[in-house]
């Protein structure tokens, strides 16, 4: 087996230490853990970059902070959290940059209901994160008689006006990514997956899934320069979706510029004693029995308290009706997990209507992770000095019992348990 620090065999020639070149596991762990946040970071520069938006700086960060990681004499545990702070400081960049472009290209989000179920006809299913490639796909298909439905990540896309606008995107299919081999073989269309979180196609359906981008898996067909004129054919070809109702209707499209215009409202239900307690749940979601949590989180949530959501993790819980609170939505869908930087506006921006600090605010982060954007965005908020996040269902792999008990100690970082109990120390 090869050192993740070198080529060398952990017990090979040259190699005069055993493992990770003597290297302290916590300083290993801080180094994968730079590795997550520099992906992390890629991901949203990449989709930046796409839309013609780009920043030296995040570009800078990426080369300092991957060379950093081939360091096999720097033992300096503060160093790496230093340089994971920094990767917090860029990936806020990185979401503002992506998120300007997106606004850019295609109009401030507006709040929408989105349907679940399919319509008679042909259809092409979209997934991952890339909304220029939505964007260029419903181009090409205007005026072709094909139904275009988002999955999991591509579900804020419906709130965004210059999209919104083509009456072919007409739903949402499925839940977060990992329900795509049950899904896409279940439903008769083309499938298209423009980045990551698209799993190593089943043979019923790897001839009609496509590919693009840094996507790529086995059986599929990768896509060029946007050209989907193959996806067409194929949604074409294969027999009609059958008219099916929606099982539910989710909303999204909230972002700090359609929820800050409500802060008088705010203000006055939180002086009213009507609202008491922000949550903001949201992260990447994993298979398994741990993102129950979330779900069981979101139900026992009180009448008077409002959830703000983002990333794939909501759907554990988005097709709850949480009501109102005097016009104050009770479930805020912020979007995507680079839409993390709506919910840092949102918190900015009431810390000042109440006049005290982002900690202060009644106000709870519980976040759910899996991969390496969760990661970046972890430490985004620790980089912005925030306290008494709730991580879960279990702490990354890099958190050693040393790396959990400094971030402990520096950022209160708590790990989640029962939600009823979470519920009650969080309110109280
Ligand atoms: S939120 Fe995370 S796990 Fe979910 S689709 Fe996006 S990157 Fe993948």
């Amino acid at each position: 087996m090869f050192c993740n620090q070198c080529v060398q065999t952990a017990k090979g020639t040259g190699c005069t230490t055993v493992g990770v070149c003597g290297k302290n596991e916590d300083v290993q762990g801080l180094q994968e853990n730079l590795i997550y946040v520099l992906k992390g970071i890629s991901a949203y520069a990449y989709h930046a970059r796409e839309l013609g938006a780009v920043d030296e700086d995040i570009d800078a960060f990426l080369a300092e902070g991957l060379y950093a990681t081939l360091t096999n004499t720097d033992f300096d545990l503060a160093r790496f959290l230093g340089l994971s702070l920094k990767g917090g400081e860029m990936t806020i960049r990185a979401m503002e940059l992506l998120k300007a472009a997106h606004v850019e290209a295609f109009g401030e989000l507006e709040p929408v209901k989105v349907t679940t179920g399919t319509l008679a006809g042909p259809g092409i299913l979209v997934t991952g994160h890339d909304l220029k490639a939505l964007d260029e796909l419903l181009k090409q298909t205007e005026g072709k008689s094909i139904n275009i439905y988002t999955h999991s990540e591509m579900l804020p896309a419906h709130g965004y006006p210059e999209l919104k606008a083509y009456k072919h995107l007409v739903g949402n299919l499925g839940k977060a990514w990992f329900d795509q081999k049950r899904l896409f073989a279940d439903n008769s269309l083309a499938i298209v997956a423009t980045s990551n979180c698209v799993l190593i196609p089943r043979e019923q359906y790897q001839d009609r899934l496509f590919t693009m981008g840094i996507a790529g898996v086995p059986g599929a067909r990768h896509l060029e320069d946007y050209d989907f004129s193959e996806v067409i054919q194929t949604a074409l070809s294969l027999p009609p979706l059958p008219e099916e109702a929606a099982e539910t209707t989710l909303t999204t499209g909230f972002a700090a510029s359609n929820v800050l215009p409500l802060a008088d409202k705010i203000v006055a239900a939180v002086e009213a004693g009507q609202l008491r307690h922000f949550f903001l749940v949201g992260g990447c979601d994993a298979p398994g029995k741990g993102g129950e949590y979330y779900r069981k989180f979101v139900e026992l949530t009180p009448d008077d308290t409002v959830v703000l959501t983002l990333a794939c993790g909501k759907f554990r819980f988005n097709d709850l009706d949480l009501g109102d609170i005097g016009g104050i939505p009770r479930l805020i869908d912020l979007g995507q997990c680079n839409d993390a930087i709506e919910a840092v506006r949102i918190a900015t921006a009431l810390a000042e209507v109440f006049d005290c600090g982002v900690n202060d605010l009644p106000l709870t982060l519980v976040l759910s992770w899996m991969e390496q954007k969760a990661v970046a965005i972890l430490w985004s908020l620790f980089h912005l000095g925030i306290k008494g996040i709730y991580l879960g269902p279990k702490p990354p792999a890099w958190v050693t019992p040393r790396i959990l008990e400094i971030l402990q100690e520096k950022f209160a970082l708590r790990l989640t348990g029962d939600p009823e109990g979470d519920i009650a120390a969080m309110i109280g």
